[in-house]
């Protein structure tokens, strides 16, 4: 199989399974626990922090391990509304991640008011329309995606902090895609909340890490037992946070190593020979900054549903929209937001690398999907 679907998720890295294995087997104590198996669990899950932390430039104690990022979206939001009652508004984006469009609506049916700030043609956020909507005031908190999921645009979080922050209103950012994809810096960016998900960087699925400022408040979505410093109750989940800690390792190394270039040269390379060869083809915010390895190809007068049925037939796995729109006929949400007309949302395919994508995969795709493109046409 040739994997084009890693926004998706990301296959385990072998060295991220070597990391949790010892702790599926013979190794098994609850951090909690005073005795020395349990001190043992405590260590690991700490060198886990201070490795997620280094792939953020924060501090360890900044770092609240979740069950993935829907947890920890759900939590700053929740916490929001909860602790700042005479800002009752919510400001974020039309091109967010399910999780935080639906965070957002729950906002609103609690009796929260949501200002959605709009996007351009190429998927960038409108930042003149977040200034005047930060100057309306009672606003509790900003929530942006970073990397967007499905066209890899990226928000201008430097900007979006500095107007926020003038206005007195915390920034939460959904980092899950560019997390391990782009050198990730919060000192330099300062955010105050952030959310990341360990699938999408090689890591196992079913954790994911909330960056919380250590001059923000912030209080538990789930209460309990008091793990992670009382900010998320639950025994944690050693083996996935292990793994999770591994795999930012592994990131950190990947980016220093100059990855991300050489991630974003393929992706180019694919492009270039789709955009050849298939007449009117073009790319959703090809313009706009963009993550390394996304490519949201719009190929007119292809059924985008029938090519994801046949790519897969001949081994390639990608998507359309987003993983979740796959199986519905609704255009994208992200796709509608730029202005994009119904035709060309439904002939959309989201093309995504990871780290393990090959320059041999990437030629045998582009010459695969133009195949599968062209008998789609002549069928149709
Ligand atoms: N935010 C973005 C941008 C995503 O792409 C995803 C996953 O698809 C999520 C949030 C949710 O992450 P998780 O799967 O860890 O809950």
């Amino acid at each position: 199989m040739i994997y084009l679907d890693a926004n998706a998720t990301t296959p385990l890295l072998p060295e991220v399974i070597e990391a949790m294995l010892p702790w599926m087997r013979e190794r098994f104590g609850n951090p909690s626990s005073a005795h020395s198996a349990g001190r043992r669990a405590r260590r690991a899950v700490e060198s886990a922090r201070a490795q997620v932390a280094a792939l953020l430039q924060a501090q360890p104690e900044e770092i609240v391990f979740t069950s993935g990022a829907t947890e920890a979206i759900n939590a700053v939001l929740s916490f929001a509304q909860a602790e700042w009652t005479d800002r009752p508004v919510l400001i974020t984006s039309q091109v967010e991640h399910a999780a935080g469009l639906e965070a957002a609506e729950r906002w609103q049916a609690q009796g929260g008011e949501v200002r959605l700030i709009p996007v351009d043609a190429q998927g960038l956020l409108n930042v003149e329309v977040l200034e005047s909507e930060l100057k309306a005031g009672r606003v509790a908190l900003a929530s942006f995606i970073w990397g967007n999921n499905e066209t890899g645009v990226i928000t201008p979080m430097a900007r979006v902090v500095e107007l926020c922050h003038a206005a007195g209103v915390l920034v939460h950012a959904d980092a899950v895609q560019v997390a391990g994809k782009m050198p990730l810096d919060v000192s330099a960016v300062p955010v105050d909340y952030l959310s990341i998900s360990s699938h999408k960087m090689h890591g196992p699925q079913g954790v994911g890490a909330l960056f919380v400022n250590r001059r923000v408040p912030f209080r538990p979505l789930l209460v309990g037992g008091g793990q992670e410093a009382g900010r998320r109750s639950g025994t944690e989940n050693v083996p996935g946070i292990l793994g999770m800690g591994h795999a930012a390792f592994m990131a950190s190394d990947w980016l220093a190593a100059g990855g991300e270039k050489q991630m974003s040269a393929l992706r180019d390379a694919l492009e270039s020979v789709l955009l050849l060869g298939w007449s009117g083809a073009r790319v959703h915010g090809a313009a706009a900054p963009r993550l390394p390895g996304t490519c949201s190809l719009c190929l007119p007068g292809v059924d985008a549903a029938a090519m994801l049925i046949r790519l897969d037939q001949r081994g390639i796995a990608c998507s359309g929209g987003s993983a979740c729109h796959t199986a519905s006929l609704h255009p994208s949400h992200v796709l509608e937001a730029m202005g994009c007309d119904a035709a060309s949302a439904a002939s959309t395919l989201r093309l995504s690398l990871s780290r393990l994508t090959t320059p041999d995969e990437i030629h045998r795709a582009a010459q695969e999907i133009l195949s599968c493109a062209r008998h789609i046409q002549q069928q149709g």
